[in-house]
């Protein structure tokens, strides 16, 4: 059994209370291992450390700052293998997608060594004579970071990374259910030689360590990925504090058909946003918005596929479908499913939990496709979470573009089509942070901003350079050369 421990201004140390977690497999309810159930005392800990720390980082160039990060890009590369099987050992997701996870650090690693050198500000023209004007980005001071299950190294990278190459010390705490990999990561920053006091690891519940992050007054800045309701409490608490908050949360994306598409392709991509990582993506398709055209046939189209996907064990390379993170969520799940049922959606496939043989042992769920699903139904607007999506019939484009932002949520949509016109009305007019053509509504890079609209988000994004923006603030300078005193807006008109 694997044991970590919260890492504190360089050093692995127990935590004040004594106490430990344990960590579960959802694939087959084996107990991992342990990490301990932090306090507000630790928080503090972290804090102190982190707050001594950034007083010297702040003043280290950036490129320097970054030959830590290509150091760091460069581990997880060695490791990719050895992380990928940890992250699906502890939430599940099948191996080939904790690859890519693993990849998308890897990859923001090396994008965020290179912001080391670029770090943009402004120069501008003075509107008067000798006189030079610009604007740099200086660091807000200390990060804290809360971060979710179902991405816990993808979405650590896209806030850590970009804090530390600005200048920024960071306490993390990850979510409870994926305490390892977590570890892991703060191993490689360690290893890569990032100072000590800068990364610092605190384990434990949302609602003892989160709060305190949350609260403590020398944590400039919160971002935080996760459910809406942990999403809005956070803003809540933070704005009393008048902190920077930037915050990612659910989604209900939708893929939009129209009768004019490729359903082949169109079935490919929903089967991969519907049902990847068991659903549990922020941006997984659980709706699919089609023109009833070709409703008929691509309902058939997706109960075959549906029907050839291998459910079981991520870690087993043929399996399609790994379990859902616990069984609070299975339930949740099944919750959503008797519901839409209930307010009368047409059933065409799945629709319960699993239990034969070895899947007893886990949190499975059946990959599950409704029909006849109409916009106001609770599983048309509500984020389930799980293998679950539903198809909405409707009649046009405009129809379409009405019912996919019919939503509270504004992450991810897609459309597929071959009239580019058509296409670039859905661009325009979806209300979304992101949108795909041709493609499913999942497959973020990371060199693009990350986020969505309406309840979503609160404005900001990760990833990209647009996640600068939440790790610095804007310094305006203006430096005269003329050798008097020029007044602007005064002595030039
Ligand atoms: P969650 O329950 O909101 O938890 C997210 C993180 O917040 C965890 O570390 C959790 O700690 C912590 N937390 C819980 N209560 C807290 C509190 N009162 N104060 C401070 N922190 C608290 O979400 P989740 O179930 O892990 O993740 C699923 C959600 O994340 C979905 O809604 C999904 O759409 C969203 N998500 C959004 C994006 C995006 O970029 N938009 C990406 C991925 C996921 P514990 O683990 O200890 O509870």
């Amino acid at each position: 059994m694997k044991s970590y421990l919260n890492f504190i201004d360089g050093e692995w140390v127990p935590s004040v209370s004594g106490k430990f977690s344990t960590n579960v497999n959802p694939a087959t309810g084996e107990i991992l291992g342990k990490a301990p159930q932090s306090t507000k005392e630790d928080v503090d800990r972290a804090v102190l450390a982190a707050k001594k720390a950034q007083k010297s980082w702040r003043l280290v160039p950036a490129p320097e700052r970054a030959e830590v990060l290509y150091e760091v890009a460069r581990l997880l590369k060695e490791r990719k293998e050895e992380l990928a099987q940890i992250l699906t050992s502890e939430m599940g997701k099948v191996i080939s997608e904790a690859r890519g996870e693993v990849q998308e650090a890897i990859d923001m690693a090396y994008y965020m060594a290179g912001e080391g050198r670029r770090l943009f500000g402004d120069t501008v023209p003075s509107e008067l004579r000798n006189k030079f004007a610009m604007s740099v980005r200086v660091p807000v001071g200390i990060a804290g970071l809360i971060t979710p299950w179902n991405f816990p190294i993808a979405i650590a990278s896209w806030k850590s990374l970009p804090a530390l190459v600005a200048g920024n010390a960071v306490v993390w705490k990850p979510a409870s259910e994926t305490p390892f990999i977590a570890g892991e990561f703060v191993k490689i920053y360690q290893e890569a030689g990032l100072p000590k006091g800068l990364m610092n690891l605190v384990f434990g519940s949302g609602g003892v360590v989160g709060n305190a992050i949350v609260d403590h007054p020398d944590i400039d800045i919160i971002s935080f990925t996760g459910s809406n309701e942990v999403g809005r409490q956070i803003n809540e608490r933070a704005g009393r504090l008048l902190k920077r908050t930037s915050l990612e949360m659910g989604g209900k994306n939708a893929v939009t058909v129209l009768e004019d598409a490729d359903l082949d392709l169109a079935v490919d991509g929903i089967i991969w946003s519907a049902f990847g990582t068991s659903g549990q993506r922020c941006t997984a398709c659980s709706r699919v918005i089609v023109h009833e055209a070709v409703k008929e046939e691509l309902e058939q189209k997706l109960v075959k596929r549906i029907a050839e996907l291998k459910i079981g064990n991520g870690l087993d390379e043929e399996v399609n479908v790994g379990p859902v993170i616990n069984r609070s969520s299975l339930q949740k799940i099944d919750k959503y499913v008797k519901i839409g049922i209930k307010e009368g959606a047409k059933l065409l496939c799945g629709g319960k939990i699993l239990t034969d043989g070895e899947l007893e042992k886990g949190h499975y769920y059946a990959p599950t496709l409704f029909t006849d699903v109409k916009p106001s139904m609770t599983i048309a607007k509500e984020e389930i979470f799980g293998p679950v999506t539903s198809i909405i019939p409707v009649k046009s484009l405009e129809e379409a573009i009405e019912v996919n932002n019919s939503v509270e949520f504004g992450l991810s949509s897609s459309i597929f089509s071959r009239d580019v016109n058509r296409v670039f009305q859905a661009m325009r007019d979806f209300d979304t942070g992101i949108v795909y053509v041709n493609a499913g509504t999942t497959g973020a890079e990371i060199h693009l901003p990350f986020g969505g609209t309406k309840g979503t988000g609160n404005g900001h994004r990760d990833s990209g350079v647009a996640a600068l923006d939440v790790y610095t603030e804007w310094k305006s300078i203006y430096v005269d050369y003329s050798g008097k005193l020029q007044r602007a807006q005064i002595d030039n008109k």
